[in-house]
């Protein structure tokens, strides 16, 4: 059993009720039965990685393993080619997010050095092809599990494409997909083993092109209009803006053009901003500002501004309940086990790293930190908002493995990220069941929602109408 370093009373009071310990290891054991067609789902995404957008095969795949599970699939949802739901079962409906994309830049095979494969350039440095992966095998053990008991559920896994800077489930959310969810659940690849509900940023991204006027930088200044007066002026606003706006907000900007040669008066620059908040309305507010300055910046430079919104998340709402239930669950799931050739493969990776952490906590369970403000954003958040969300994270990478590394990509193709993967899948599955078993605990995960979004909250999504920037 797995040992739990905090709040073990806390999450006593739903670890055996209303989903007996018999139930629960139906699940364990279908999860695991499922295992091998897990690690070779994930071992075929893993060989072929797909940037975001692009995911065609690794979608494909996907679909086809949960249509042989009986589940019905719409592909191309949202607009999105890769993205997709998958049904199976009637009753209060459970989404499990299934991840899926791979990173630029990270050619490397599954060796504990620094090996990449020759003539290859992507890799999954953030181990979606574990997300996914994981997502459906819990999806097929929850149906499984209902059919057998009969409970009403319905089991829905949601192919999310683009994660990595697409952000393709806020598409998803603009669609209405996620609206009859009575509860989300997701992981992530990690180094250890966690129930996180910890808060992230509400994020807004925006193109801002200056227009001027070409002109002989000596002979006829007086003709031209700089775009890259424009965005200078605009970056000076944006730089005192950050003394007068709330506390906790970010303004992020760079050039991307500001002309081409000293002696021509450039009649286009580029700049990009972000905004960031842990409040969504004080991010579009901000967001806002900015785009007045942008106006203004054009007005006192003779240029014109054109502000194009080119993304935006909400940041994610932590929901306490869901968080405690999973801890439950995740608390009861049979410990990962690492063999001799395990450790000696980490051992080996560990080699590459500065002050890694010892090897003995891979069969525990981490702190459950409730709301604590993270520095990052992630396309969960509009999820977040919509349904009660939960997530954990289990050991498939060496400890002291960070995402976006070599050394991710290369232990996502070992008995390591099998067997944590495995664990993910039993904990989002028990998670799922212990909440149809009772009906209560969603109300209340429900009810502690719609109280922390407050009163009269109607989703508008940060992204505004911007269509999704699929590629050619
Ligand atoms: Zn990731």
């Amino acid at each position: 059993m797995m040992q739990e370093t905090t709040d073990r009373g806390a999450c006593a009071e739903f670890a055996h009720v209303p989903l007996s310990s018999a139930d629960r290891q139906v699940i364990f054991d279908a999860v695991a039965d499922f295992g091998p067609q897990m690690s070779a789902l994930a071992r075929r995404i893993w060989a072929a990685p797909e940037l975001a957008f692009h995911e065609v095969r690794t979608s494909a795949d996907m679909c086809a393993v949960l249509e042989a599970e009986g589940f019905d699939v719409t592909r191309g949802v949202a607009g999105l080619p890769t993205a997709f739901v998958a049904t199976r079962g009637s009753g209060p409906a459970i989404g499990l997010l299934a991840e899926m994309d791979a990173l630029p830049g990270f050619s490397q095979d599954a060796a504990p050095r620094r090996s990449p494969i020759p003539g290859q350039d992507t890799g999954h440095a953030c181990g979606h092809h574990l997300f996914g992966s994981a997502a459906i095998g819990a999806g097929v053990a929850l149906a499984q599990w209902l059919d057998q008991t009969g409970t009403p559920g319905q089991v829905r896994v949601y192919g999310t494409p683009a994660e990595e800077g697409g952000a393709g489930k806020v598409y998803m959310a603009r669609a209405g997909l996620f609206d009859d969810l009575a509860l989300a659940l997701h992981w992530h690849p990690d180094d250890h083993n966690r129930v996180w509900q910890s808060a992230s940023l509400a994020s807004i991204g925006a193109r801002v092109m200056f227009h001027g006027r070409t002109s002989h930088a000596a002979q006829a200044p007086h003709e031209g209009r700089s775009a890259l007066h424009g965005v200078e002026a605009f970056h000076h606003m944006a730089a005192l803006m950050r003394e007068v706006v709330p506390q906790g907000t970010y303004i992020h900007y760079v050039m991307r053009q500001g002309g081409l040669a000293p002696n021509v008066i450039p009649d286009l620059a580029e700049s990009h901003v972000g905004i960031r908040h842990p409040d969504p309305r004080v991010a579009q507010e901000v967001f806002d500002r900015l785009a007045r300055a942008a106006e203004g910046a054009a007005l006192g430079t003779g240029t014109r501004a054109e502000v194009t919104r080119t993304g935006g998340v909400y940041p994610i709402l932590p929901n306490d309940m869901v968080g405690r239930v999973m801890l439950a669950n995740m608390a009861l799931a049979p410990a990962i086990e690492w063999d001799e050739a395990d450790r000696a493969y980490a051992a080996e990776m560990q080699q590459s790293m500065d002050a890694p952490p010892p090897l003995d906590g891979i069969d525990r369970l981490g702190p459950y930190n409730f709301g604590t403000q993270g520095a990052f954003s992630t396309d969960v958040g509009d999820v977040s908002w919509l349904v009660p969300c939960g997530a954990l994270g289990t050991v498939t990478w060496v400890p002291g493995t960070r995402p976006h590394t070599w050394q991710a990509v290369a232990a996502g193709a070992t008995p390591i990220a099998d067997k944590g993967m495995v664990l993910a899948a039993q904990g989002l599955a028990a998670t799922a069941a212990n909440f149809l078993a009772a009906p209560e605990l969603l109300a209340r995960a429900r009810t502690e929602l719609e109280a922390a979004r407050g009163p009269g909250f109607t989703y508008r999504p940060l992204l505004g109408d911007a269509p999704p920037p699929i590629p050619a």
